[in-house]
């Protein structure tokens, strides 16, 4: 099995796992509890917090527990439309963001406020001065992803807050694809939000956070118990939250030595792909994206159709999202670059890990050029584009 989808999920580490394993049996206890078993998972989801917190550059009391990315990014987007939506009703995001952002803002959008969707350009990038033109007297929040799950692109998000801070928009990042593999520092980024998943750098599922800016007025968005200080009510997730914590702890242990690796072996799968295969195009900026990711488009090939042949070698990649895939419709991602829809459906992302090797990158590159071509040649449109222009 190679596997090189990194951005859908990645496996938890061992010593990850380690970590967790003594919450579910022997550590058991309801941290809201008064005797010492509880305690003791209290004193565990304080130590946890506090973890999160130092790698992000925050304080442990402006990061609170969510289910995932998914609920930190409804919390923070709801949330402040609630909070601040006698002084506004205007939104700026970008057209590819997540769909736990873009969903969102649809939902807020049939309940009277308004969202601008700023276009990226054919790289995926948009520029502190478009974010600066869209902000209006009644804009209440910016809510910009810090690096994009299809192409890896990675915004300029201290910029982006510098803008925000200038004007005072309360500014959000969905920064699931950049925990973990980029630093990342809030305070001096002027972020008041930041959302994070554990299953995107090596942690488990179904356990993230949000980064609330101390004295940011956040409305509660699950009613209940006390819990999260009041914010967030639930039963902890005590074995999510001590693994959440050693997996951010172990994601920034020598990142820049294992970004190196990374982005040495996704360069080489870059440079194999180009010299072996004709009519292709890599999707994103080429400097500007995560180390980790390789988005091609393979003209006169269908992508889903390729991931099967790849499967069927062991090789799993994804098209698109994994969110999106089994839809028919190509990624808005792609197609916000400008691409058109063959080529959007044409489209196969890699997305490598930690311990991806170059045996495994040179299977693939071995793999990979026959498949592109036993599928080229059931294409009419290839064979007539190969008439026209021999
Ligand atoms: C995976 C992902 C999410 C969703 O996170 P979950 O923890 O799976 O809910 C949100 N935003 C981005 C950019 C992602 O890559």
């Amino acid at each position: 099995m190679i596997y090189l989808d990194h951005a859908a999920t990645t496996p938890v580490k061992p010593e990850v796992l380690k970590e967790m394993l003594p919450y579910f049996t022997e550590e058991y206890g309801n941290p809201s509890s008064v005797y010492r078993l509880a305690q003791r998972n209290k004193k565990a989801i304080d130590d946890a917090r506090a973890v999160v917190a130092k790698n992000l550059g925050a304080q442990p009391n402006e990061i609170f527990f969510t289910s995932g990315g998914t609920e930190a990014d409804n919390w923070a987007i709801k949330g402040m439309a609630e909070a601040l939506k006698e002084k506004g009703n205007h939104i700026i995001t970008t057209n590819i963001e997540h769909h736990a952002v873009l969903h969102t803002c649809q939902y807020l959008e049939k309940h009277g406020f308004e969202v601008t969707y700023l276009p990226v350009n054919p790289d995926g990038l948009i520029t502190p001065e478009q974010v600066e033109a869209a902000i209006r007297p009644e804009t209440i929040l910016i809510s910009i992803m810090y690096a994009n799950n299809e192409i890896g692109t990675i915004m300029p998000i201290s910029e982006i807050g510098a803008v925000a801070k200038r004007h005072g928009v309360v500014f959000h990042t969905d920064a699931v694809q950049a925990v973990g593999h980029l630093p990342i520092d809030v305070k001096a980024q002027n972020i008041d939000l930041l959302s994070l998943s554990g299953h995107k750098f090596y942690g488990p599922k179904g356990i993230g956070a949000l980064y609330v800016r101390r004295g940011l007025k956040l409305p509660s968005f699950l009613h209940g118990g006390g819990q999260e200080r009041g914010r967030r009510a639930g039963t902890e997730n005590v074995p999510g939250i001590v693994g959440l914590a050693k997996a951010i702890d172990r994601a920034y242990q020598d990142l820049a030595a294992k970004n190196a690796k990374i982005k040495a072996l996704r360069d080489y799968l870059i440079d194999g792909i180009y010299e072996r295969i004709p009519y292709c195009r890599l999707n994103g900026h080429r400097e500007r994206r995560l180390p980790n990711n390789a988005n091609f488009s393979f003209e006169f090939v269908e992508g889903e159709s390729l991931l099967l042949l790849l499967d069927m070698e062991g090789i799993a990649a994804s098209s698109g999202s994994a969110c999106t895939s089994g839809s028919l419709d190509p990624s808005h991602v792609l197609l916000a670059l400008g691409l058109p829809h063959e080529l959007a459906h044409g489209s196969v992302r890699f997305t490598l890990g930690e311990d991806n090797t170059k045996e495994e990158i040179d299977l693939v590159l071995a793999k990979l050029p026959a498949f592109v071509e036993r599928m080229r040649a059931m294409s009419p449109l290839y064979e007539e584009f190969v008439r026209k222009n021999s």
